[in-house]
């Protein structure tokens, strides 16, 4: 398949979905949104009762994941066993099962083929930790971005504020180096740039901005 793909990898909080959304909405190209795969299958492992260190419990769960991804008006609604899961999956709690899950090497394979399948004409843009490196090292555009700790931890806190959440911030940046820790240091696909990346800092730029830097790189005009 000749489709383009760009692969946009980096820590949470640092962008990547608002970013890879934007992108994908004025290419008018599809948007795969793999940690939310992650998220899912997080989310029925609770469901199902599965530890989510029970390698072989989770695998059968991982390899018939009942999921679907329906087009809404802000980006798209997730549907786990006819469910609706969009709000479900986004809590601290559950990405912290979906990052114990993502540790699993089988279940990391069992999802690869899924992932794959998003790519289609007349183009990608994949977010994730590993599209570059592992999902889809053949793509033509790799991007890694990344933001300070801090900052990811500020822009969390925002989120969940404007959303009514009262949280603390404190917690939220010990959240967020507990999952960057797990996420790099892991045996299988862990959280580093591909060689051919564009590593892109976005501590102090925009949103516009970081797009920008990606256009030029890629040569895109949109
Ligand atoms: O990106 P998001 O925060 O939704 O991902 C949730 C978790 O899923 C991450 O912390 C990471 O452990 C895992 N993940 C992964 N590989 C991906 C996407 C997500 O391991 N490609």
């Amino acid at each position: 398949q000749l489709f383009p793909v760009i692969t946009v990898d980096g820590p949470s909080g640092a962008g990547k979905g608002t970013i890879s959304t934007l992108l994908a909405n004025r290419l008018g190209w599809h948007f795969l949104d793999s940690g939310a795969i992650y998220r899912v299958l997080a989310i029925a492992s609770i469901h199902h009762q599965i530890d989510a260190s029970d390698e072989s419990g989770l695998l059968p769960l991982a390899s018939g994941l009942d999921v679907n991804f329906e087009p809404a008006e802000h980006g798209c609604k997730v549907i786990l066993e006819g469910e609706d899961v969009s709000d479900d999956i986004r809590t601290e709690e559950v990405g912290a099962v979906a990052s114990q899950v993502a540790s699993l090497p089988s279940i990391r394979e069992a999802l690869l083929r899924r992932q794959r399948a998003f790519k289609e004409a007349p183009g990608l843009v994949a977010d994730g930790r590993d599209m570059g490196t592992i999902v889809f090292p053949e793509a033509e555009v790799k991007i890694f971005l990344t933001a300070s700790a801090q900052e990811r931890a500020n822009r969390r806190f925002k989120q969940l504020k404007e959303a009514g959440h009262d949280v603390s911030i404190l917690r939220l940046l010990a959240d967020i180096e507990a999952r960057d820790e797990r996420d790099s240091n892991r045996s299988v696909a862990p959280l580093v740039a591909a060689k051919d990346a564009l590593i892109i800092d976005s501590t102090e730029l925009g949103i516009e901005q970081v797009l920008e830097k990606i256009t030029e790189f890629a040569n895109l005009k949109i």
